[in-house]
């Protein structure tokens, strides 16, 4: 089974957008355990939003669309949570399809807000960069900025932010450890951001600097170096995890597949590195 299966036939990201934005019903995702007490629970089948049970508060992973929140709201609730108890808020990058709720559920949580610093330049001068479309997202403002030096710790788990620059300035990836009920200790992480925006053109239309994809190199090859058991994708097609939902049992994991994160590391990096050859040539 193709565990990396962008699929070739799946609609550009904006038509993914517009369905889980218009008909958010019909992109609808019960929450999917990922490992124990970490849930994909954004409430769509597109774009991720994790949701991780301390033992002391929970913390939230990205938010996804204010659109599809009432979604999110529900897995929250069918998990038997309350919203108020989520403490900790983490953003990957500065881009709707990942901060579009966030302050309608910093409102709802009051809980305490992080971004990479250098995606402050989106949410306070380039809010162009934000949208990619005409969606709702409210004015967001960190509460803490990431500090790679100082995990983020709440109740039994500490996750360990690490700047990942390339598809935003500020995008951050996060990793941390579980211990699952066998008393086994599972990594689990996710990549901030692996979606290509480098193109020279792509530049060129966002004014930021080119540099970027020298870093967003350089990020890939040194992540890859990263062992991991469990990779959270940011959005599902990264990782075929809707492929294995149905083979979730009491006993078995489907998820716990260290080889993945290498695959999606080196698959991102062979087609940036396409791209470069490619931009070398047109020279
Ligand atoms: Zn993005």
């Amino acid at each position: 089974m193709p565990l990396n299966s962008t699929s070739k036939t799946s609609p550009p990201p904006f038509e993914l957008m517009e369905r889980v934005c218009k008909r958010p019903w019909e992109a609808y995702l019960p929450p999917i355990k990922m490992a124990d007490n970490v849930w994909y629970i954004s409430g769509n089948d597109w774009v991720a939003a994790y949701l991780i049970d301390t033992g002391d508060g929970l913390i939230l992973i990205d938010t996804a669309m204010q659109e599809s929140l009432y979604l999110l709201v529900e897995n929250v609730h069918k998990l038997g949570y309350q919203m108020s108890d989520i403490k900790k808020i983490l953003l990957s990058h500065a881009h709707i399809d990942h901060i579009g709720a966030a302050r309608a559920l910093k409102e709802l949580t009051g809980a305490e807000m992080y971004l990479g610093k250098r995606d402050l330049l989106f949410i306070h001068e380039r809010k162009d960069l934000i949208m990619a479309g005409d969606y709702c997202c409210g004015d967001i403002e960190p509460d803490t900025l990431y500090d790679d030096n100082t995990p983020i710790t709440l109740g039994n788990i500490s996750i360990r932010t690490v700047s990942t620059p390339g598809h935003t300035p500020g995008c951050t990836s996060f990793f941390f450890d579980i211990t699952d009920k066998n008393g086994q200790k599972l990594t689990c992480a996710m990549h901030g951001g692996v979606g290509l925006n480098i193109t020279k053109k792509d530049f060129e239309q966002t004014g930021l600097p080119p540099t970027l994809r020298d870093e967003y190199i350089a990020s890939l090859k040194s992540l890859d170096k990263e062992s991991v058991d469990i990779t959270l994708p940011s959005h599902t097609n990264q990782v075929g995890i809707l492929l294995l939902v149905d083979q979730i049992t009491d006993d078995f994991n489907p998820f716990i597949e260290p080889s993945i994160w290498h695959e999606l590391m080196n698959e991102r990096l062979e087609r940036t590195m396409e791209i470069v050859r490619r931009e070398e040539m047109e020279k």
